[in-house]
């Protein structure tokens, strides 16, 4: 995988001299090193200054021929979608059937933008909004931004937050994961082919010490992040005394999925496997915790755990039977999914499956799926439960009643997901009203969203400004205008005048 370097004014520029040394290794094949980089900061001034006149002339240029680079775009992903999704599985160890869903996803979401997003900042006008005045409102693009991306979907989210600040005349600086980089050049490169004006595309490869520069950049005005709540909670804290800033983050989640006395077991199962395992368990919206009501904790139980024993766990690519799922991203990822498995264990929370050796042609950091069971949930015991773990695991924990559910749901300090497996109407409806949660699903997986509807949390989860459709609002800044045709008004009509 070539690394290019850094994109601004038009063109990439390679650098070999730099500030820090990033170097990839294939998470599905250890011996296997994908690219290496240096991060370079001496090129930030001049990807800021690209991206100010980018700006410039992107929010003159008129809105079809916006959607027309926009267009272009798609066709030039569309001739990379394998590639892509090649990349994408390399890089994050994901299947290539999932990659190729998610290079898949980058397309579809042009559609999207242009015909659901775009409506929502469509001009208004109000004919007589007062005797004789009319009224108008516009919507503005807010200026350069930074898309800061997370590793898990390095295209599919970025993607979604670009296409939408570009849409409304806003010229952006794409920060991918520093264990992303490649597949966020490819989606850079079709920019480039897109031919969009120079420095209304702009990317920097780099970790924390120089996105912070951007960030903190007062010509930077917005901030797009998606990531985890301490990453977001640093942005907040370096930006809050700047007031032109736009700060719209996507951060973690810690989901409850909650299966009724009067669930269908197998399709709950099925659906609970997904949210529990894809992406080895690296989604925003896993369920971490699935709530089980005690008349059906032993049959669901049993048919959960004879799926999980069918997983594979393989090579994304180089495998004889396509797996369901690949390696974790990194050795720091395993430690963490093996101490909070100790941590859990030790709150008194049982194993029901226990870590178990894949066997691979490959040295990886690959993790079976885990999962541990707790017959009675203690809120201060078992607090471990609310937190997020980006890894196979989850918990089975059984209840009584349904506001003991909802009451355990609710005890994280997240709020992105939560599902509801009933038949029961009202019982849905309850649990609707109750769930603090930016996404709830009936009958169905919490991961998997749709394009066409928000998507973001409340709580530690984000702050107020979901992705998705409604990423759009949070790209523009409307101006309201009073206009008045009539312009005979007279010094006379004033009141309180001396003569
Ligand atoms: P992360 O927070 O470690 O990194 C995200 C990005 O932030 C990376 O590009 C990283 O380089 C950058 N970064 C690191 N320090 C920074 C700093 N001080 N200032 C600015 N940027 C900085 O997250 P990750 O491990 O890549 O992704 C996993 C996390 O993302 C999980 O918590 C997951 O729940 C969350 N996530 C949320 C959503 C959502 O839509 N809500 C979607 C995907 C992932």
């Amino acid at each position: 995988m070539k690394l290019k370097g850094n994109y601004y004014n038009g063109n990439f520029h390679i650098s070999n001299q730099g500030d820090e040394h990033f170097k990839k290794h294939c998470p599905a094949d250890l011996n296997q090193i994908l690219w290496e980089f240096q991060e370079d900061c001496s090129q930030i001034d001049s990807i800021i200054d690209s991206a100010i006149a980018g700006f410039k002339t992107w929010k003159q240029t008129p809105l079809k021929n916006r959607m027309e680079c926009i267009k272009r775009y798609a066709l030039a992903i569309e001739k990379r979608k394998e590639e892509i999704a090649r990349a994408l599985s390399l890089e994050v160890g994901k299947p290539l059937w999932e990659s190729l869903t998610e290079a898949s996803g980058v397309i579809a979401k042009v559609n999207v933008t242009l015909e659901e997003s775009l409506k929502r900042i469509e001009n208004t006008h109000y004919q007589n909004i007062m005797p004789q005045i009319n009224g108008q409102v516009n919507f503005k693009p807010i200026g350069p931004s930074i898309v800061i991306g997370p590793f898990n979907f390095p295209c599919h989210l970025p993607n979604g937050q670009i296409l939408s600040l570009l849409l409304a005349g806003n010229s952006i600086i794409f920060k991918p994961s520093e264990k992303t980089v490649y597949s966020a050049q490819l989606l850079i490169e079709c920019f480039h082919e897109a031919q969009f004006p120079a420095g209304v595309i702009n990317f920097f490869c780099g970790g924390a010490a120089g996105t912070q520069r951007f960030t903190r950049h007062p010509d930077i005005k917005g901030i797009f992040f998606t990531g985890s709540k301490p990453v977001g909670l640093k942005i907040l804290e370096s930006t809050y005394r700047d007031l032109n800033k736009l700060v719209a983050l996507e951060l973690g989640g810690k989901n409850s999925s909650i299966v009724h006395s009067d669930a269908s077991q197998v399709h709950a199962v099925s659906e609970l496997i997904k949210a529990s395992f894809l992406t080895s368990g690296q989604r925003c919206t896993s369920s971490g915790n699935i709530l089980v009501h005690r008349s059906l904790f032993d049959s669901f139980s049993k048919l959960f755990k004879e799926t999980i024993d069918r997983i594979i766990v393989d090579h994304p690519i180089t495998h004889k039977v396509i797996p369901f799922m690949g390696p974790l991203i990194d050795e720091d990822a395993v430690k963490k999914f093996q101490s909070y498995i100790q941590r859990l264990e030790k709150s008194g929370a049982e194993q029901f499956i226990a870590p178990r050796e894949i066997k691979t042609s490959f040295e990886g950091h690959y993790c079976s799926p885990v999962v541990h069971t707790l017959q009675n949930y203690d809120a201060k015991k078992h607090e471990i439960i609310g937190e997020e773990r980006f890894a196979p695991h989850t918990t089975l924990i059984a209840y009584d009643d349904i506001d003991e559910a909802l009451s355990i749901a609710n005890s994280s300090e997240f709020g992105l997901a939560a599902a509801i497996f009933t038949q029961d109407e009202k019982i849905f409806q309850h649990a609707a009203n109750t769930l603090d949660v930016g996404i709830f699903n009936r009958n169905r997986s919490t991961v998997g969203a749709s394009s066409k509807l928000p998507f973001g949390g409340v709580k530690n989860s984000g702050n107020y400004r979901p992705a998705a459709v409604s990423m759009i609002d949070a790209c523009v800044y409307p101006q309201a205008t009073l206009e008045t045709a009539d312009a005979s008004s007279h010094i006379h009509d004033l009141p309180g005048l001396r003569e």
